[in-house]
Parts: C-alpha cells; structure tokens; sequence
C-alpha cells in the first residue's frame, strides 16, 4: 500500500456536475472530469483494509484496494488491468451503479468512504483513452455454439466470458440495437450510447455475433434454439411493468414510464418513425414511482420543457442518515436525491393516487390523491393505511407510471417448459444457473428480478462459468471475486 496516511490527509472528492441551467438544455452527460491528482489522493484514501468490507459490499467482488492502489501510484494501465479482471464494463458500472461497495468501505463508518466509483469510472475512461482495452480473441475454438436472448448487461457479459472460453456465442436481440434497459431505458444524459456502441466493437471483433431485431419466441421458436445450440442463456431481463389498475388509468396520458422513456432514448438516437409522439413539454407531468425510472421520467420530463413536474412515493420519506436497524455494512434504505431530483421536481412521499381524472375527450386532466401511513404489524409486513381527510386533486396532463416490473415474460419459458420461480422470475439456482431443461440457463434480471446493472453484469459472470463448464466438464472463467488477471 503506498500512502497509509492518505484518508487523513485528504477529504473525499466526488465530480461535480455542470450547473442545473446550462445541463438540462441537452441530453448529454453533465459530470465534470476530475484532475489526476485530485484522483491520485481520493486512491490514497483508500486504508486497504485486512478485511476490506468493500469486496462484499460489490455484487462483482471488485478488488477495490488494489486498484485504489495503484491509481495513487500512478500506475493507471495495472488499475485498468485489475479493474477489468471482475467486470466487463466498468464504464456502465462506474456511471451508473448505486455503488454498494462505498455503503460498505470502512472509511465509512466514521468518515466519508473512499470514492471507488468516480475512480472506477476514471480507470476504464484512461484506458480507453490510452488504447489499452482492445480486442482479445480466444486462441482457440471449442466447436460449441451458444445462444445469448438478450443483450443487456447481463447478456453481453454472459457472451463475453463464453467467448474467452473459445466458444461460439450467438446475441439474439429484438430491438433495433444491443444494450437492453442501458440504451432504451437510461437516458442519454446518465449515459451517451456511443459508451455503449465503442465497447460492443470490442465484442464484435473479439468474434461475439449479434442477431438484432430477432424475437426469440416469435421470429424463431425457442425449440429451434434449443435444436440449433449447445446451450441457451436466456438474459432478456425483467420485462413486465407494474401497472396501476385504479379508475381512469386508460385515460389519453397517462402513460407507462417505459414506453416515455425508449421513445426519448430512440428519438435522441435520430429516429424519425416513433409511433404516437410521448412528450411534457408545456405540461403538468406527475411521476408516480420514486426509483430510479422516476428519477429518468423527471430528468427527460425537464429536458422537454415540463410547466412543472411532481414525484409522488407511496414510501414515508427516507432519513438521510443511516438507519438506525441497518448498520454498516449493509445497504441502508437512505434518501437518495438524484441529479434529476435537483433539476426541479417537487418529491411527495406517503402519497397514493386514487383515481386520474378525465375531461370529456378521454384526456387526463387530474390526479385524486390521499396520504396514507404505514401501520407496522407485528410479524407482518407494514399495512398500508389512507389517512382520512387527505383527499387532495392535482393538475395533471402526463402521469408517468414508474412502478418497477413484476417479473419476465413466459413466452420462451412456455415453448421450453421451463419452471418460473414464486416471483414470476425463470426459475435457476444460483449454484449453476441452469433451469430445470439441461443445457438452459438464465442469468440477470430475467432470473433474479428487477435489480442492478452491477448485478446483471455479476450474474452474467457467474452463469457463463456454469455453461463453460456444462458443456466442457470444467470451466476456467473466473467466480465472483476470483478474477482473471491475465486477460482483459
Ligand atoms: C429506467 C431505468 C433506469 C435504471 N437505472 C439504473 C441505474 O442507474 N443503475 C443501475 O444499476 N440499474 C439501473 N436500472 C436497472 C438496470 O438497468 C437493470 O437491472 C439491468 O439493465 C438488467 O440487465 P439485464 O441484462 O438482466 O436485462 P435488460 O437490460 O432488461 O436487457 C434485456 C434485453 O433482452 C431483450 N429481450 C427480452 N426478451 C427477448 C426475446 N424474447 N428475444 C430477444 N430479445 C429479448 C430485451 O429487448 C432487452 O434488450 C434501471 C432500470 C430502468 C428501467
Ligand atoms: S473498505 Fe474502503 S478503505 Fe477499506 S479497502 Fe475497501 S475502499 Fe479501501
């Protein structure tokens, strides 16, 4: 370790963002790049911990100290080298992860943690930059072919370590472009696609096929899959959306969260043939659902030029303090304001909406609210109580459903016999991904539910060392935290 009074020394420094004003004009990414000194005291900071709570706070097992490490000693190639050897894509994870790793740093208990994800991000953005991350073809092939369904983070890191593994991997995709939720959910002002579109380069020259605008299911049946591969991974994420079944909710405006969102990321993509056109501007938006999606809807919702906009959680608010009965390290349920949350949405908690209101047209106009409390039950989950006299009508034009996905689709599952688990998700095990058809997996969201991008890319990993080795006997892929520093 090469600073040991580094957390003393220096106080933690994150990047800024461009002012609310100038940032919301686009839809770009706003964060201010830190200088490499600035970058060089946050790695000093790190206290490489003999037990460093950071490595289980990390869905991937990042080997945080030694990169920390080695960015203090200036020595960016190695970090990106260390970096890359537990995640494929430390510039998705280093833009856009929650960053459980920092809830559990050391540091943290008394101090500010370590910036782990800023130095992520500035690691895998050097290497880029340098020519560093570059194709690395397998040197020899298997002869074993494998089908990816999906090609979110989960699905690309999936067909990633299968391909290093030499086998033949296919990426069948049914929208337009590879990236899943990071290019048709995320807005480009979290992340520009071309982040997206440099890495999958890589993949393609390193051998990966991607099949795009296939729906397995419908343009090929998963039997034939299933006849034509070795084996199948099934990524396709969590793709159900919650709705919210109340009186109005067919009303012209009131609009999935979803379909607001894709239509946004297409249109910034520069395509013309959008369907019905989804847009806030010059309207009053409410935000039903206070998650990230909520947060996206707020951000693009002030990108179009909202009159005004409103988030509504049915959730009490959060303190902004650690929970007194979740202690460090685990992942406090805290309040969390988001970048989108600062460019002027207006957030209600302990709010439910009760009826959206129409005018005679079947247009939205209204929003019936009350306020409710959560009545703690002993042995039981929390009751939801409305609060009498709380009634309250808001002025509405676009209400946004941003209530999460309650689990996958069948289709696939239907056509193979494959088990769904109790949460509508495709029945795995986390001990060999595979479902209960041999040679079938699923990995990611589409196997554990709605989740993280940090854990899409994780499962991915994991689920493609138990294909390796189903179809070979034995798999050299590295397990979460093993690492696999020989090859990025
Ligand atoms: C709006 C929004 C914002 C988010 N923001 C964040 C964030 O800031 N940080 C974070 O960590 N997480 C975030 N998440 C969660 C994160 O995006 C997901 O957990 C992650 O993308 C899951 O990855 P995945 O690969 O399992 O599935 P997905 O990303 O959902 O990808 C699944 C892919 O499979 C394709 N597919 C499905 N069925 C088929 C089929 N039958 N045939 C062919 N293709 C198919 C889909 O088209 C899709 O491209 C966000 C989610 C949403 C909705
Ligand atoms: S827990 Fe924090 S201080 Fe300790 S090794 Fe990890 S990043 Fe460094």
């Amino acid at each position: 370790m090469g600073k040991t009074t580094g957390f003393l020394e220096f106080d933690r420094k994150v990047e800024s963002y461009a002012p609310v004003e100038e940032r919301v004009k686009n839809y770009k990414e706003f964060t201010q790049p830190m200088d490499k000194k600035d970058l060089k005291e946050q790695g000093a900071r790190c206290m490489d911990c003999g037990i460093p709570f950071c490595h289980s706070g990390c869905p991937l097992g990042n080997l945080i100290p030694d990169f920390n490490d080695a960015v203090y000693l200036g020595k960016w190639e190695k970090a990106s080298e260390i970096l890359h050897s537990t995640n494929n894509f430390p510039e998705f994870t280093g833009r856009l992860c929650p960053a459980p790793c920092e809830e559990a740093c050391v540091l943290g208990i008394n101090e500010d943690p370590v910036s782990i994800e800023n130095i992520e991000k500035n690691i895998v953005e050097t290497a880029f930059k340098k020519g560093w991350i570059t194709s690395r073809p397998p040197v020899s092939r298997t002869g074993k072919k494998v089908a990816v369904v999906g090609s979110g983070p989960s699905g690309l890191a999936t067909a990633q370590q299968l391909n290093r593994a030499g086998h033949e991997v296919t990426v069948f995709e049914r929208d337009e472009k590879p990236g899943g939720l990071l290019r048709y959910g995320i807005p480009d002002f979290k992340m520009e696609k071309h982040i997206i579109d440099r890495r999958l380069e890589i993949l393609k020259e390193e051998g990966i096929v991607f099949k795009c605008g296939v729906h397995v299911g419908k343009d090929i049946k998963a039997e034939e899959l299933k006849e034509a591969f070795d084996a199948i991974v099934l990524t396709g994420g969590a793709t159900v959306r919650r709705n919210l079944p109340i009186e109005g909710s067919d009303l012209k405006g009131v609009v999935q969260a979803m379909d607001f969102l894709s239509q946004n990321n297409r249109r910034v993509d520069g395509i013309k043939q959008l369907g019905e056109e989804i847009k806030a501007t010059d309207k009053h938006v409410i935000v039903i659902g206070g998650g990230d999606t909520g947060s996206d809807c707020i951000g693009t919702s002030i990108r179009h030029g909202a009159l005004s906009v409103s988030n509504f959680e049915i959730m009490p608010m959060a303190t902004k303090e650690r929970p007194k009965d979740q202690p460090w390290p685990f992942w406090p349920m805290r309040l969390r304001t988001s970048s989108s949350h600062k460019e002027g949405a207006e957030r209600f908690f302990s709010i439910s909406t009760k009826k959206f209101i129409g005018d005679n047209n079947g247009n939205l106009k209204g929003l019936l609210t009350t306020e409710v409390e959560w009545i703690k039950v002993p042995g039981q989950r929390p009751q939801l109580k409305e609060v009498e006299g709380t009634e309250k009508e808001w002025k509405c034009d676009l209400a946004l459903l941003a209530l999460g996905f309650t689990g996958s689709e069948t289709t696939i599952a239907d056509q193979l016999g494959l088990e769904m688990d109790a949460r509508s998700n495709i029945k795995a095990s986390e001990e060999n991904y595979q479902t209960n058809v041999p040679g079938v997996f699923a990995a990611g969201d589409q196997r554990r539910g709605q989740s993280l991008i940090v854990w899409a890319i994780s499962e991915g990993r994991q689920a493609a060392h138990h294909v390796d080795k189903y179809l070979m006997g034995e798999s050299y892929l590295p397990l979460k935290g093993e690492g696999d520093l020989p090859r990025i």
